[in-house]
């Protein structure tokens, strides 16, 4: 495709690729290219270990086997992160256990810290040979012959501008992509007709549920939910997230964020003890789409190529799902059994088969948690429903199925209606045989 100009060859090194962005999404693409052999060099405007704009994540067993694929360290990723293997649903009233099953090996999830998580990614990639990385470096334009890109401007920490070229330049530059905006990539799958916030903090001092780590959601508080996760070095993040409307605010964000966990009372005996170690970030309105996945000399990748809403903590598989089909595309491009237009074209198809089912799952989830139905059932019977739902085995092991996606999303979303028809049918029998005091097993 596009040919470095001679003389810039002869002074740097002939790259392959250029990432711009080297946390998730970017460290994945870089670690498994070198390991294919190709020369890679990823820009990141930031320096490690530091967090990223935003993001509260709990990541589960599918994300660590991609990660075990490209070579990354779990016990450098997950350091002192405590292992999450019970999930609570908290409603009404009622709770429910989900055990994190097995997959892979796992039966356990992580809410790690992204500050050490995204620097021990970095650290994976530019242990090999053929990958280079510069942090400080902001990549401020790209480099164009007609309408292929051809490189990157950036503008390192000392103040200097340069021009590197490469092959191919890939976005992995989060869900705000310079690239995309540059080359004017377009948005497909839009979907924002029910808005979003969310803001979360880390705290210590949170009491655990039966001194187990857990992740635990509380719902059926109104338009939004809360999510508390027990993550590294004893800290826990809270986060609230809910319709949009809900949550606009006056004055200070963490007074009212404060002023919103505080009034929840399960959350708030939990935190009778906690103080607050982090400021408060978040996202208003958060957007949820795809964008194009690239043109003549780019590609995107991540969020810079799918970004949704983060209720279904999927974000970062996404990221490093769409790295490997990346790389995998890259690879037949360079070994000449793909051109660049079939390369994309073999991405986006295998990067949207592995999204787009939890893409529209999430957008179910959403409606039917911050923006449901108005409920004409009388409050005492809505509570018992939930109750039996939550107690229902086949339940816990649907959600269970779904978060470690040993099921795909549309199938997940089939087998939900009978699989919650059966629970409300098997709930008053379970309560019945309590009551006698008999064994409660269905
Ligand atoms: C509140 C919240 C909670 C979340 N919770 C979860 C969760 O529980 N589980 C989960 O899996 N996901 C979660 N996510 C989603 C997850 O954080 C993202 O999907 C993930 O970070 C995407 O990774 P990325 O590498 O594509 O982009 P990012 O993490 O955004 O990284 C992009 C990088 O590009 C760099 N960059 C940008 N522009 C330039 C430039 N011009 N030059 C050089 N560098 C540049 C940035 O500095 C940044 O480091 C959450 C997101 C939010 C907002």
């Amino acid at each position: 495709m596009n040919q470095k100009p001679p003389e810039v060859a002869a002074k740097e090194p002939h790259y392959d690729v250029i990432i711009v962005g080297g946390r998730v999404a970017g460290s994945a693409l870089a670690a498994r290219l070198g390991l294919y052999g190709l020369r890679v060099l990823m820009l990141e405007r930031s320096e490690f270990p530091s967090l990223p704009a935003v993001s509260s994540p709990i990541i589960y067993s599918p994300t660590m086997k991609i990660l075990d694929e490209i070579g990354a360290d779990e016990s450098i990723y997950a350091r002192n992160t405590p292992r999450i293997t019970l999930m609570h649903q908290i409603a009404l009233g009622a709770s429910g256990r989900v055990h994190i099953p097995e997959a892979d090996g796992r039966a356990y999830a992580y809410a790690i810290d992204r500050a050490r998580f995204d620097e021990a990614l970095w650290q994976n990639a530019v242990r090999l040979p053929q990958v280079d990385g510069r942090q400080n470096c902001n990549v401020v334009d790209l480099a164009l012959d007609g309408e292929c890109v051809t490189g990157v401007v950036v503008k390192n920490e000392d103040g200097s501008t340069e021009t590197i070229h490469s092959d191919i330049i890939i976005g992995a530059d989060g869900r705000f992509s310079m690239v995309a905006r540059k080359m004017n990539a377009q948005l497909r799958d839009e979907w924002e007709q029910l808005p979003t916030s969310i803001y979360y903090a880390y705290w210590e001092g949170v009491a655990m549920i039966d001194d187990l780590p857990s992740a635990s959601a509380y719902e059926g508080h109104g338009p939004f939910g809360y999510l508390a996760m027990d993550s590294a070095d004893g800290q826990t993040v809270i986060a609230v997230e809910g319709r949009s409307e809900a949550l606009e605010y006056d004055g200070e964000i963490d007074a009212f964020y404060e002023q919103k966990i505080m009034e929840l009372p399960a959350l708030a005996e939990r935190m009778a003890g906690a103080t607050r170690v982090t400021t408060v970030r978040g996202m208003k309105h958060v957007s949820n789409a795809y964008r194009q996945p690239g043109g003549p000399g780019w590609a995107l990748v991540g969020d810079a190529y799918h970004h949704k809403d983060p209720l279904d903590g999927q974000g970062i598989y996404n990221a490093v799902i769409t790295g490997k089909a990346l790389a995998q595309a890259i690879r037949k491009y360079k070994r000449g059994q793909l051109n660049w237009e079939e390369a994309l074209a073999n991405f986006d198809e295998v990067a949207r088969v592995k999204t787009y089912s939890m893409y529209k799952t999430l957008q179910r989830r959403i409606k039917e948690s911050f923006y449901p139905e108005p409920n004409r059932v009388p409050p005492w019977v809505n509570e018992q429903m939930t109750r039996w739902i939550f107690e229902d085995p086949d339940m816990e092991d649907l959600i269970g199925k779904m978060l470690t996606r040993q099921l795909p999303a549309d199938m997940i979303a089939l087998m939900a209606p009978p699989t919650l028809m059966r629970a409300l049918a098997r709930g008053p029998w379970r309560d019945l045989r309590k009551r006698m005091g008999l064994d409660v097993q269905d």
